[in-house]
C-alpha cells in the first residue's frame, strides 16, 4: 500500500474505533505526523483527504505550511526559545508547550503577528526521564500562568505513553483525562470552554487513546511508512 491508500485505511479504523466506543467520529481529529517524509509524502496524504499534519521540527513546518497552506499545521516537538517566532507563524496548534517562559515568549510573539496561539500543555505523566512535558502536580501552576497570558488559548493537554505496552498506555491516557477533568473544572466562562482537547496515541497505541478520550491522535508511521503494521 501507499501512502495514499494507509491514509485512507488508519482514517478508516480511527473513525470505527470511535463509533465502537460509543463516540462521535467527528469528535476524533487525526493528525498525519509528515516528520519522516518530504512536500511529495504531505501530497500524497492531502490528496487522500488529509488536512492536519504535525511536524517536530522549525524548519520543515515552516517549508511545508508555505507549500500546504490550506492544511493546519501542528507542532509537536520540543520546542527551542529562538525559534518561537518561527513556530508561531506557521502552527495552528503547538501540542508541546510545557515551560512558562517558553509560554511567554509564544505570547509575545503571536500579540507580534496578530494572531491568538492556540496551544496545548504537554504533561509527562509517565514521569519517564526521556520525556519531555510538564509533571502532572506542576500542570495547574502553568495553566493558571498561561491563561493569564494575552495572545494565547490553552485548548487542552498532550502526552505521549512509554512505547511497548497497551495496558501502560492506555492507564496513561487515562491518567491525562482525568487531569485534564480536574484542570477544566479550576477554570471559568471562556477559558474552560476552550480547554477541551486531549492529545494523544500514536501508531502503536492510538486505539487505547480513543477509549481513554483522545480528541487528537497523532499518526506517523502508520500512514507514511511502508509496510508499517501495528
Ligand atoms: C513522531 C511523533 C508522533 C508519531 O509517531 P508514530 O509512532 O510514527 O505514529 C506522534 N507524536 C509525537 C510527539 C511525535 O514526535
Amino acid at each position: 500500500m501507499g501512502i495514499k491508500e494507509q491514509y485512507a485505511q488508519v482514517r478508516e479504523e480511527v473513525a470505527a474505533e470511535a463509533l465502537r466506543c460509543g463516540r462521535d467520529p467527528q469528535s476524533v481529529r487525526l493528525i498525519a505526523v509528515s516528520k519522516t517524509v518530504d512536500a511529495s509524502g504531505v501530497a500524497s496524504a492531502f490528496e487522500a483527504g488529509a488536512r492536519d499534519f504535525g511536524e517536530n521540527r522549525p524548519d520543515p513546518l515552516k517549508e511545508k505550511q508555505t507549500a500546504f497552506p490550506q492544511a493546519r499545521w501542528h507542532f509537536i516537538g520540543n520546542i527551542q526559545a529562538r525559534r518561537i517566532p518561527e513556530i508561531v507563524a506557521s502552527a495552528a496548534l503547538i501540542h508541546s508547550v510545557c515551560d512558562e517562559g517558553h509560554a511567554e515568549k509564544i505570547a509575545r510573539a503571536a500579540l507580534h503577528a496578530g494572531k491568538t496561539q492556540d496551544i496545548l500543555l504537554e504533561v509527562n505523566v509517565s514521569g519517564e526521564a526521556s520525556k519531555s512535558g510538564a509533571a502532572p502536580e506542576e500542570a495547574e501552576a502553568l495553566l493558571l500562568a498561561c491563561t493569564r497570558l494575552e495572545g494565547l488559548r490553552v485548548c487542552g493537554l498532550m502526552t505521549m505513553a512509554p512505547q511497548g505496552d497497551r495496558a501502560v498506555a492506555r492507564a496513561v491516557f487515562d491518567e491525562l483525562a482525568a487531569l485534564a477533568k480536574r484542570l477544566r473544572a479550576s477554570l471559568n466562562g471562556d477559558d474552560a470552554a476552550s480547554f477541551s482537547e486531549l492529545s494523544m496515541g500514536m501508531s502503536e497505541d492510538w486505539r487505547e487513546a480513543i477509549a481513554a478520550g483522545a480528541t487528537m491522535v497523532r499518526i506517523g508511521r502508520a500512514i507514511f511508512s511502508e509496510g508499517f503494521s501495528e
